[in-house]
């Protein structure tokens, strides 16, 4: 056991590395070592990593390179670096080669060995590299040191099987593999007995889990396992792939009472040509059915989505064709990324890639449009009363809380301790594009 020792884990990326984040820490904390928020005081610090776009990664360099100075005063402190990044060759070898201070390397498909691969280090201060090229199936299930008491990460499905040609998420994190039913719905069961009120379940496509297990076990289905779960109170998931948004999903987000009403579908792009280029399954035509009839059969639901803006090849016209689609499908919010050449994907090869000059009037473009019909549509709840689960105090100031609505939008309300974890009707008073205002009932 480590006593009196403490470790410090920075996350970049998506909800996933987040969630890896949470495990690296719950593996830490039953090695006896506890979190503080003072990297100077930190006997450990780990780099949980993304590649998903360059910018992810020169977040990274940059922040190694402050990394010297704590290892400078204190010579004892271990520094390591995982998740998605390090699953690539040129990254690994940059980072042991330049950044010498680093003691550890390791990969996403390896994330349970960190016992073992710290212990090593202790005891023979060498520095180590682990990185697992494949999957070894699931990786087991591991403690967790969550960030909130009241919501939950799920992880019911790793990896993804999609190759979208922009995309390394692929290539980082192994084929899908779903995790057993059984297993997923007795951890739901286990955190609705902690007092969590609220699961999100994760997966690069949750719509696919199951096609992998023998059983006759689908999404849809998993969802009615964990509906039945007592004291949950709401069942977020993400993301879904459009292609594979089935008709029986959308009955079951209609029928079952704790599904939360909001569905993040990314469309990536509404032009047939880029759409097929990216490989993505599906046509606009197609994509504006599944979400109009979202809208039409769950009413009050939000949709959100992504989008990629500069793809190769992409014209004015294809752009166009994005432009026309925002318009026509009002979404709730939408994430909107400049495209980012990966090494390794078919997209990156192409040699007719966007200037980076239009691709970011492009995406101005885009995040005026989209920050516009979120904002409309947010007025309009003004005066509605609507529930959230509060979380606690807000990210920019303490004397705020916030919590969310079932339809995923951040709500901020009068500080109130005792609300914390509970879902609370809120009367909305004031409303811009990202967030809501309001005071509790
Ligand atoms: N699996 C999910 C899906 O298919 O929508 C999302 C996974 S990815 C972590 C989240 C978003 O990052 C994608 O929806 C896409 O918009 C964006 N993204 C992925 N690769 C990108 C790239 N090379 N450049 C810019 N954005 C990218
Ligand atoms: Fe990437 Fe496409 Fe898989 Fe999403 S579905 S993780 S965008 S390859």
């Amino acid at each position: 056991m480590s006593e009196n020792k403490y470790y410090n884990i920075i996350t970049y990326g998506c909800q996933m590395n987040e969630h890896d984040s949470e495990r690296l820490a719950g593996m830490l904390e039953e090695m006896g070592y506890q979190h503080t928020d003072e990297l100077a005081d930190a006997d450990i610090i780990l780099l949980n990593t993304c590649i998903i776009r360059e910018n992810a990664e020169l977040k990274v360099f940059g922040k190694l390179g402050e990394l010297k100075q704590y290892k400078r005063e204190n010579s004892d402190l271990i520094i390591g670096i995982g998740g998605c990044m390090m699953q690539q060759d040129e990254p690994v070898d940059e980072v042991y080669k330049k950044y010498r201070h680093v003691d550890l390397i390791f990969g996403t498909h390896n994330i349970h060995h960190l016992p073992n691969l710290i212990k090593k280090i202790e005891e023979t201060r060498d520095r180590v590299v682990e990185v697992w090229d494949e999957e070894e199936g699931l990786i087991p299930d591991l403690p967790s040191q969550r960030e909130s008491e009241h919501s939950a990460w799920i992880s019911i499905i790793q990896g993804c099987d999609n190759f979208c040609t922009y995309c390394i998420v692929p290539y980082v994190r192994g084929r899908e593999r779903s995790r057993p039913v059984e297993s997923i719905v007795d951890e739901a069961k286990r955190l609705a007995e902690d007092g969590v009120k609220e699961i999100t379940l994760l997966g690069q496509n949750v719509n696919s889990y199951g096609n992998d297990l023998d059983k006759e076990i689908t999404f849809p289905k998993l969802l009615e396992e964990l509906n039945k779960v007592e004291k949950l109170k709401r069942i977020r998931f993400m993301t879904s792939h459009p292609r594979d948004f089935s008709d029986a999903l959308l009955e079951n987000i209609k029928k079952l009472d704790k599904l939360a009403n909001h569905i993040h579908l990314p469309v990536q792009s509404g032009s047939n040509k880029v759409l097929k280029e990216m490989n993505r399954g599906y046509t606009r035509e197609y994509y504006i059915e599944r979400v109009k009839k979202i809208q039409e059969e769950i009413p009050g639901a939000a949709v959100s989505t992504d989008f990629i803006v500069g793809f190769p090849g992409e014209s004015e016209e294809d752009f166009e064709k994005t432009i026309e689609l925002v318009k026509e499908l009002n979404f709730d919010m939408a994430y909107t990324f400049i495209y980012s050449q990966r090494s390794g994907t078919p997209a990156a090869r192409r040699d007719d890639q966007v200037e980076e000059e239009v691709k970011k009037e492009r995406l101005k473009r885009l995040m005026d449009l989209q920050n516009k019909i979120s904002y409309d549509k947010n007025q309009k709840l003004i005066g509605t009363t609507q529930e959230i689960l509060v979380t606690g105090p807000s990210n920019n100031d303490p004397e705020v809380y916030e919590g969310r609505t079932s339809t995923n939008k951040i709500c901020f309300i009068e500080k109130n301790e005792e609300l914390i974890g509970e879902i609370v009707e809120v009367k909305i008073e004031a409303a811009k594009s990202w967030t809501l205002e309001g005071t509790v009932i």
